[in-house]
């Protein structure tokens, strides 16, 4: 067997407001490949919040972690993640599950998470709630379903992942004894199965089914009873096929995936969403259409009015042309304007107008003062 976790003087302090809580006090542990550990002590004593830096959740304050000799406090979170969702699974006391979204769709998401197609999702969770005995309930939510058959569904969600190792913290505490002793054989036959696992109670009869026992005690390791049971030869062709797996996959095929799944599980907001860019869009696009057919009329007006339309005016004498007496234009100059059109000066009509800017105008009795246009 080859060492899986290896973890050496891990400290983890919790402050809230002035106080502090040392929930780990220099803890070091060395994991194989294949193992059955349980994590025992009372509560407080920082069984959740070892299993928490085991399991990437948390960073501690001091000390080093190595999963398969890869130095892991160093990553960066999109790293860890990636980690996390393709070797790791948990199972937890609340069991976790999303509470409107059925036993299948619960073990396929983590799947689709980690960028496996939709049909492969589908087949893995299947089996994985056949294995679990939850075929027949794969269509009922979390709500309808037992506590038992809930942590079973955890299970499945778990094992449907294939992780290197499976972290449990309390995941007994809403069984009955009943229930516990069946969870227990499920975990033991998944460790026969190549998978390690990380088991961490309160509750000794649960701890004494682990092969290894370590207790704790104050944030420290107290004890670390029994030994790795010897690999079966299942567990070590697991450990063979997942040896490579510690790489990190293409990025963006599983970004618009998970993309794809979060748009699909929150179908609520996303139709809220769409209708907001619709609605936009729309009004947008009416306010553009709105613009550009004032712009048209106005346009229209102008060119009614006449855009080319060119007029000519005397020069009233009040210029700088020297003379007192104002220039009139005469209907020999429209005449001689006329002649001129068809040439390329370009006009196509001359009319002349006459202005009279102070005429009275009468009919019968009455009598006004109007500019005349003739
Ligand atoms: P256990 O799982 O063994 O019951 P925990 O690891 O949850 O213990 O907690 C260890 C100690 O750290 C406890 O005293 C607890 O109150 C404290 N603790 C745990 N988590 C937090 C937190 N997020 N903030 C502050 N204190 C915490
Ligand atoms: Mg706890």
């Amino acid at each position: 067997m080859s060492v899986l976790l290896e973890a050496s003087n891990l400290k983890r302090t919790y402050r809230m407001g002035s106080s502090r809580v040392r929930a780990l006090d220099g803890v070091s542990l060395r994991i194989e490949a294949g193992e059955f550990v349980s994590i025992v002590g009372p509560s407080g004593c920082g069984k959740s919040s070892l299993l928490q830096v085991l399991g990437l959740l948390d960073r501690p304050d001091e000390g080093t972690y190595a999963i398969d000799g890869r130095d892991v406090l160093n990553l960066g979170d999109r790293e860890l993640s990636e980690l996390r969702s393709h070797h790791l699974a948990f199972i937890f006391q609340f069991f976790n599950l999303l509470p409107k979204t059925d036993a299948q769709r619960n073990v396929e998401l983590p799947l689709l998470y980690q960028g496996l197609p939709s049909s492969v999702a589908k087949e893995r969770a299947l089996e994985a709630l056949t294995h679990v005995e939850l075929e027949q309930r794969k269509t009922h939510a979390p709500g309808e379903l037992s506590g038992g058959e809930q942590q079973r569904v955890a299970i499945a969600r778990a094992l449907a992942a294939r992780p290197r190792i499976l972290f449990a913290d309390e995941p007994t505490g809403n069984l009955n004894s009943e229930q516990a002793e069946e969870f227990l054989d499920r975990l033991l036959e998944l460790n026969r199965r190549g998978i390690t696992v990380l088991l961490v109670t309160h509750d000794e009869h649960v701890a004494s089914r682990a092969p290894r026992r370590i207790r704790m005690l104050d944030g420290k390791i107290f004890s670390d009873m029994g030994t790795a049971t010897p690999a079966t030869p299942e567990q070590k062709e697991a450990e063979e096929r997942s040896r490579p797996a510690l790489s990190l996959s293409p990025k963006f095929q599983e970004n618009a995936r998970s993309a794809a799944v979060s748009l699909r599980a929150n179908t609520l907001r996303t139709c809220l969403a769409m209708l907001g860019v619709v609605v936009g869009t729309a009004s947008l696009i009416t306010m553009m259409a709105v613009g550009a057919g004032a712009r048209a009329q106005a346009r229209e007006r102008i060119e009614k009015l006449g855009a080319n339309l060119l007029m000519l005016l005397p020069d009233r004498g009040n210029g700088d042309s020297g003379s007192a007496e104002p220039t009139r234009l005469s209907l020999d100059d429209a005449d001689a304007l006329s002649a001129l059109s068809g040439t390329d000066v370009g006009l196509n009509r001359v009319n002349p107008v006459i202005v009279l800017p102070g005429a009275t105008i009468a009919k019968g009795a009455v009598s006004t003062s109007a500019r005349v246009l003739g």
